[in-house]
Formats: structure tokens, sequence, C-alpha cells
């Protein structure tokens, strides 16, 4: 890793792709030529008209942006963020996905919601939709309020040229994952955790997918924390998504070439800002041998009913620390208390209780999306 600070512009500071090695092209309706574009009237260019005296995008490409088509997993800090910036750069058609809903701890960093979605407890998407039809009607937004999971991931991910990632948890990016490498489409990994980030384009067979990156024994730190557990800072959701947002408006405004082809991480507490370029692995999973774990359903949490008012989490097993993991939850829910096997608390109305080999059942809910965003907030996806 280096240090990602440039006292002046220098390509070579900055190593991207060249346009042959990263020739991630668009399938839909922005791959069309530009002859065949919708008109742009003259009110939508006064709109749009700082971003078209932009060199990069241009007339030309403002006309591509409009017909673009985007699909957003997960409308929380990053997601919030990123819709805005999409929805006024132009960006034709938004499907937003989200599983749920506004709660007042979001607010500090969820720029698109305030306190009446919260006191409404609206569902994020429906939230989100309202908002960003009301920042640009000339656009069309479609917010969904749904669990991504493998039974719906290609339908919901389906009709769009982009994939971008608001999700909270490594589950639900594998899955996009495994929809985009299949369907040979562009996705925008993008995460932060208290005051770091990490953000990566991933162009299926020009770039390295995100198994290449974390399946590979080489995970990259800050992994295992969640927002719910350590916190999380407005300024590195907005900055992600900022980059993540930038690159999305490359790829859909005809532009591959000035992709930034790297994994870009940035400390917004410490100023630290690294890039890495990120290797294809040969052996991929995903990208190489084309194995659709996730899509498959196989990594999926099994999700059973489990006596009454209760559901158990299959959680694909790995051995949890029940130590540490309730130091790091006693500043955060209620009666934690814990044994040699097991660990339960409450976050009211619901009960927990974790095992060790990752296992957990939870009280007070039949549904299987509250239990895997109540497992991905609190124990890690
Ligand atoms: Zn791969």
């Amino acid at each position: 890793m280096f240090l990602f600070v440039q006292t002046k512009r220098s390509t070579a500071a900055l190593p991207v792709l060249s346009p042959s090695e990263l020739s991630c092209s668009l399938t839909g309706a922005s791959a069309a030529p530009a002859g065949v574009l919708p008109f742009v009237n003259d009110s939508l260019q006064e709109k749009y008209s700082r971003q078209v005296l932009f060199s990069g995008i241009g007339p030309e490409g403002q006309q591509r942006l409009l017909a673009s088509r985007v699909a957003l997993v997960g409308c929380g800090a990053i997601g919030a963020a990123a819709a805005n910036l999409l929805v006024r750069a132009g960006v034709g058609f938004i499907r937003i996905i989200d599983r749920d809903f506004v709660e007042p701890s979001n607010l500090q960093r969820q720029t698109l919601f305030d306190e009446t979605d919260a006191l409404n407890v609206l569902p994020k998407a429906v939230a989100a939709e309202r908002k960003l039809r009301s920042i640009n009607s000339s656009i069309s937004v479609e917010g969904l309020v749904a669990d991504l999971t493998p039974r719906n991931a290609e339908a919901l991910l389906g009709g769009v040229d982009l994939l971008l990632d608001g999700t909270d948890n490594f589950e639900t990016r594998f899955l996009i994952n495994d929809v985009a490498v299949k369907s040979s489409r562009p996705w925008i990994y993008a995460a932060g955790v208290g005051s770091y980030g990490l953000t990566m384009t991933i162009c299926p067979a020009a770039t390295a997918c995100l198994a290449c990156l974390l399946e590979s024994g080489s995970a990259a730190p800050g992994l295992e924390e969640t927002c719910d557990t350590i916190g999380v800072l407005g300024p590195i959701v907005n900055l992600i998504a900022s980059l993540e947002v930038a690159e999305a408006l490359k790829l859909l405004s005809g532009h591959p070439e000035a992709l930034h082809g790297r994994l870009i991480s940035c400390d917004v507490w410490t100023g630290r800002m690294q890039s890495i370029r990120v290797a294809r692995h040969p052996e991929c999973r995903a990208c190489a041998r084309r194995d659709f774990t996730y899509l498959a359903g196989e990594a999926q949490p099994r999700i059973t009913l489990c006596g009454r008012d209760s559901v158990q989490i299959h959680e694909r097993a790995r051995a949890l620390d029940l130590g540490v993991l309730e130091a790091r939850l006693k500043p955060l829910v209620d009666s934690v208390r814990q044994n040699d096997f097991l660990l339960r608390f409450r976050v009211a109305p619901y009960e927990m209780t974790v095992f060790a080999d990752g296992r957990a059942i939870l009280k007070g809910t039949k549904d299987p999306a509250v239990a895997r965003s109540l497992y991905a907030r609190y124990i890690g996806a």
C-alpha cells in the first residue's frame, strides 16, 4: 500500500487501467449510440449545465446519463448519499432496494431522511423515493421495500446497466458480486464504518471481483466491525459515496477509461488515504470458476422457524469469541449475559441468543428479514 496523497495531478502516482485492460462495456439503453439518445430540452440543459461544462461529461455524456439505469442495494448512509448524487446528476432511472425503516439514530449521517420519516417509521426505500422525486422530477425513481436474497436477486437487479453497493453486510455484497459477474455487468463496492471506508469498482472479466479480494485470505482491515457496534461518522460515508458515484458517472457517461482501477481506502479521522491495485485471482470462485455460491443460496444463512415467535439463523460455520462479542455489545444493548456456550442480549422487543459456532436464535419475530438484519447489525455478516 502507498499513500494516496498527491500535491499535483500526476497519472504516474495513480496508475489507471488502460481502455483495453478495462473493457467495461455497458448493456442496455446507455450503450446506445448518441444519435438515438433522448432529446435534451432547454430546461434540462439548464439543470445539468455545470456538469455538461465539465469536459469529462459534455453534452453526449449527459445524454448517456439521462438514458442510463442503475440499481442501488441498500439505502442507509452510503446508499442515501449516493442516491442523492445520482439523482441530481440526472441518471435516468434509479431503483432503490432496502429492507429497513428510518430510525432516529440514522439521521446523523443518512442525508436523505428527516425527523418526520423517523417519527412515521417509514421504510427507507419509500422515504428515499419521495425525497428524490422532489429533488429531480424529470428522472425515474423506484423504491422497493425488499431484502435482496438469492431467490429475488436476479429479478430485482435486472434491466439496469450498473449495480451499486449501499449495503451494510458482506452476505449481500457477495450476492451482488455473483449477479454482476454472472451477467457481466459492472458494480461498485462501497463500505464505511467508524471513520474508515473502502471502495472498488468491479468490471467482470476486466478487474478483480469481490471474491478475488476477500476470499483469497487477504481481507482488508475493518471488515468485521459494524456501524452498530463501533459507530460511524457522517463524513466517511459521504466521502465513500462520492467516490462511488464519481466512478458511476464515468461508466454511465461512456468513459470507462477514466476509472481509477484500484481499491481505495480512506480514514477521515487520521487523514490516511491509500489505494492499491487488486489482481484477479486465477482460481477465483466467482469470476474464474463461475461458481455462484451466494446466488445459488448455498452460502445464505438458513433461517428457520424455531418455536413460537422465534427464528433460528444458521450462519456459515465460524467460531465467535463470545467474550469479545460481549465486551463490544455491552454498551449498545440491554441485559447482556454470557456463559461458555452462548451469549444472550436484548434489543427491545427482541432477544437474541448467539452460540459460539455462529448460530443464533432471535425471539420476538418470525420474519427472516428482521432476523437477518439484526444478525448483520450486531454479530456481523
Ligand atoms: Zn474474482
